[in-house]
């Protein structure tokens, strides 16, 4: 294997969504890339791929996958998500609340392991990345320049890309030499996926089209459609919660009191409750995301958020994105390269945290709020007035590419106006929003029909 890197080969660790797309960016740089993973290939094998079965796909996750080339592919596997449509025990026939009024302000529904063998593929495609899997990484000698293995192997490198996710090791490695300091906050929350099944001629049970929430205050459901007729639905609730949870009866009382209308559509759920695992929740905060030119951690290994605006993969692949660009600047000079990206996708890497735990509330409680429902709704229709100065958070956060940081203030700026006119409607509220700065264009490769909305 050839390289340019003066330290020896190139090497990524993990091949997520992160991992894989860094490693078609770095090919069509000119470099040779080693892939190393822990688990086994899951395009030969029938394994779980991860944490949850799908994952929202929007903009800034779109326009990488753009970007790489295989959109197309990808078009083949997603489902359409006009909005959010929430089942209430009081109304029988639930309510959609579209995301936007233009339209392609939908989300996707993708399979997280159907996506990831794209990128996989293409990867390989490009002829100069090599996956090893089954190679769990245990440590890095920055010293020796070697990657040390769970098996004791040792295996040369001369930059090492952490895309190991949330428990990275290349992260730990680098706090050990002292780059990196991290931490994790535990939501006091967990969850749980369960599967809604399909219909008895395979169609589904509910509306495909929509992001299914089933909002309770302290705890929801949630459920999003795969191309095979069923839904992946995940209960989030309190540790308190999932304690009390822990035989079948107790299991199928709580569904059919809090749940009732779902609880018929999945006769099995208790069953499945007990044997599903339960997953924790946290936002991982790290500060120094390179050493050097030796090492620098994308994706959930130097950002993971918790997933209530289902953005952690989109940012994962934005932030790739992101480190492409600024390799490309600074060919020679990757220290500065790696540095630069760093500071600019750290302040959006917390703002994106702090949104996504923000709408936890919103998703749970908020969208029955009448309170919400009537900022949600003035919101719209002064964007409809100003589309040039005012779009609601969640479709900045979901249809923009504006900083994650850039979203996070506008969105207060926009709250604080419409909090006011909302509590003194003599406020002239048009010369507010008309006064704000204009939004930022459009990524220019963020092509709106890229994905089929319908
Ligand atoms: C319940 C839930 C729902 C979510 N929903 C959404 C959503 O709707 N939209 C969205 O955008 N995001 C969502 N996310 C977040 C999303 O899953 C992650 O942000 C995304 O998968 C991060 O990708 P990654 O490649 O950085 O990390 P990962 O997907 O974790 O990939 C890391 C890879 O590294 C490998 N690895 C780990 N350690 C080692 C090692 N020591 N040696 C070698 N290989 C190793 C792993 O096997 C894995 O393949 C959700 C997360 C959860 C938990």
């Amino acid at each position: 294997m050839t390289s340019t890197h003066p330290h020896g080969p190139i090497v990524v660790v993990g091949a997520g969504q992160a991992g894989a797309i860094l490693s078609i960016y770095l090919a069509r740089q000119g470099h040779d890339v080693m892939v190393y993973e822990s688990r086994p290939d899951l395009r030969r094998t029938d394994i779980d791929a991860g944490r949850s079965i799908n994952l929202a796909l929007a903009t800034r996750g779109i326009v990488p996958l753009i970007d790489v080339g295989v959109i197309a592919q990808v078009d083949e596997i997603t489902i359409p998500m006009r909005g959010r449509m929430v089942h209430v025990d009081a109304d029988p026939t639930p309510d959609l609340q579209p995301y936007g009024s233009q339209a392609h302000e939908v989300i996707h529904s993708v399979s997280r392991s159907d996506l990831n063998a794209i990128l996989l593929d293409a990867a390989e495609a490009t002829g100069k990345v090599t996956i090893e899997f089954e190679a769990a990484v245990s440590s890095i000698n920055f010293e020796a320049s070697t990657i040390v293995f769970d098996d004791g192997r040792t295996e040369p490198f001369g930059v090492v890309f952490g895309a190991d996710g949330a428990g990275s090791r290349v992260r730990k490695a680098m706090g050990l030499v002292g780059a990196c300091d991290f931490g994790t906050e535990w939501l006091d929350h967990d969850y749980k996926e369960l599967t809604l099944p399909p219909s008895p001629d395979g169609s589904h049970r509910i509306d495909p089209n929509a992001l299914h929430i089933w909002p309770k205050g302290e705890f929801m459901l949630i459920a999003l459609a795969n191309p095979e007729g069923d839904f992946t639905v995940t209960l989030f609730a309190p540790k308190t919660t999932f304690a009390e949870l822990d035989a079948l009866d107790a299991i199928q009382k709580f569904f059919e009191t809090e749940f009732a209308a779902f609880t018929e559509l999945v006769p099995d759920v208790a069953e499945q409750f007990l044997q599903n695992p339960t997953g924790r929740l946290g936002t991982l905060r790290a500060t120094g995301w390179n050493y050097e030119d030796r090492a620098v951690i994308v994706g959930d290994a130097a950002h993971a958020i918790v997933p209530f605006h289902g953005q952690g993969m989109n940012a994962a692949l934005e932030s790739v994105r992101s480190l492409d660009a600024h390799m490309r600047k600074n060919p020679d000079d990757w220290a500065t390269a790696f540095a630069n990206y760093s500071a600019e996708r750290k302040p959006d890497a917390d703002a994106i945290a702090d949104m996504a735990l923000g709408n936890y509330i919103e998703m749970r409680s908020g969208v029955v709020d009448p309170d919400y429902l009537a900022k949600r709704e003035l919101a719209l229709e002064l964007e409809q007035r100003h589309p040039d100065h005012l779009k609601p958070r969640y479709n900045m956060v979901m249809f923009s590419t504006m900083p994650y940081s850039e979203a996070q203030q506008r969105a207060h700026d926009q709250a604080e106006i419409i909090a006011s006119s909302i509590a003194d409607p003599s406020i002239d509220v048009d010369a507010l929003i008309a006064a704000l700065p204009e939004l930022p264009p459009l990524d220019p490769l963020a092509d709106p029909t890229a994905l089929s909305t319908s």
